[in-house]
């Protein structure tokens, strides 16, 4: 199995007849290539109730495979399904896309985007594209285009946020020693944003009445801000200096 389409019941939006439609869960590009204008236009999830003819889309999610491109998984989730039941879904598609083509399927190799995104990005190196849109060089001037550049910004984003986050955690529990190379490893840590980030991880901390913690974020920002005036070099010297 690879592509996989199977009969899903819909509620008519118009007409409020309760039918069925079958409906596109898995599309492997290598082997139905003609599906893949139906995303890029979106037809793939639009049908006509069988009762009154009125225009509807589908409300699944989409599993999109597609050997050798950037990144070979692209996943839309069922629009309003919790995490998971999101989860459970892209197991069942990942099993019916049953790839001989690449290593182990996990969700974290798989871009997660909205239906309306997936349209853009089939055809596109979402790799290539998150390096020009943050080189500024992805001018989006289409409409499905612009959601594609959106995605891409709030994915940049949240995956910077996860580093810091990253970073302030190995800062938490680094030796004196060690925090040099956790700075040096974590350069983002010396963003400006980082003291907002520290500032909400120190509200949740009290709210959740853990002063000690709060205490110890407190004085790792101390630190950042000691070494975003005053240089690393200045603020934590490495032992390896000047031997
Ligand atoms: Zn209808």
């Amino acid at each position: 199995m690879s592509s996989y389409r199977q009969s899903v019941p819909y509620t008519c939006s118009a007409c409020s007849h309760r039918g069925a439609v079958d409906t596109w869960l898995v599309v492997d590009v290598t082997d139905r290539p003609d599906l893949v204008e139906s995303i890029s236009d979106g037809s793939i999830r639009r049908f006509a109730c069988e009762a009154c003819g009125a225009r509807q889309t589908a409300t699944t999610s989409l599993l999109v495979g597609r050997p050798g491109q950037r990144p070979e998984l692209l996943w839309a989730p069922e629009p309003g399904a919790d995490q998971a039941r999101s989860q459970e879904q892209f197991r069942m598609s990942a099993f019916m896309l049953d790839r001989g083509w690449t290593g182990i399927v996990g969700q974290n190799e798989a871009a997660v985007m909205p239906h309306e995104v997936l349209y853009a990005a089939v055809n596109r190196d979402v790799d290539a594209d998150a390096t020009a849109r943050s080189n500024g060089t992805l001018l989006a001037l289409e409409a499905g285009l612009q959601r594609y550049a959106a995605w891409l910004d709030r994915r940049a984003t949240r995956r910077h946020d996860e580093r810091m986050k990253a970073g302030i955690m190995a800062l938490l529990q680094a030796t004196d020693a060690a925090r040099r190379a956790v700075i040096e490893e974590h350069p983002e840590l010396l963003d400006d944003d980082t003291e907002g980030l520290i500032a909400a991880m120190i509200d949740v901390a009290l709210d959740e009445h853990l002063p000690e913690y709060a205490d110890a974020l407190r004085q790792r920002r101390l630190i950042l801000r000691r070494v975003r005036e005053r240089g690393l070099d200045a603020v934590l010297p490495n032992p390896q200096a000047g031997r």
